[in-house]
């Protein structure tokens, strides 16, 4: 997992040394509730991942992980309930309600870093979009197929 900073300027570091205290707040939770955090609007990178471990993480075609310094996550509730996975030699992991499955931040083991899964948080952040897709070359072979299909606004009705 790369740890790629996204892009900002100059003033945009000013604004945070001073600004820092200010800075919005998002809410998260899984999804029976019981695990619940809150996140400073910090983040510092935003990857969708592609790779092999990530498809098996997700159940899907890829995630949407943001990289938040780990002082910026403070937990709200159910922290006792989280179950971690390290896949061994590598440097992924897994962290998850152990009552719904829900994916929920977790530590980096390299850095001082939360990795936050973006489908959990209440709001979208500011501080950081979408960047870019990695392990591209390790996608399923269905996923730009998929991405050209009609789309409804919710269940379509038979
Ligand atoms: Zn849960
Ligand atoms: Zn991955």
């Amino acid at each position: 997992m790369s740890e790629t900073q996204c892009s900002r300027s100059e003033s945009d570091n000013l604004l945070e040394n001073s600004d820092s205290l200010k800075k919005p707040h998002i809410t998260g939770s899984c999804l029976c509730g019981e695990v619940q955090y809150e996140c400073v609007d910090n983040f510092k990178a935003f990857h969708f991942c592609h790779c092999h471990q990530c498809q098996k993480i997700s159940g899907g075609a890829h995630v949407a992980n943001l990289f938040l310094p780990d002082t910026d996550l403070s937990w709200v509730a159910g922290s006792e309930n989280i179950q971690r996975y390290d896949v061994p030699g590598r440097h992924i992991s897994n962290a998850f309600c152990t009552q719904c499955g829900s994916s929920v931040p977790y530590r980096t083991q390299s850095g001082p870093y939360f990795i936050v899964p973006a489908g959990l948080l209440e709001s979208a952040p500011t501080s950081c979009k979408p960047q870019d897709n990695i392990f591209w070359d390790e996608r399923v072979s269905w996923y730009e197929e998929g991405l050209t299909t009609t789309k409804y606004p919710g269940m379509p009705e038979d």
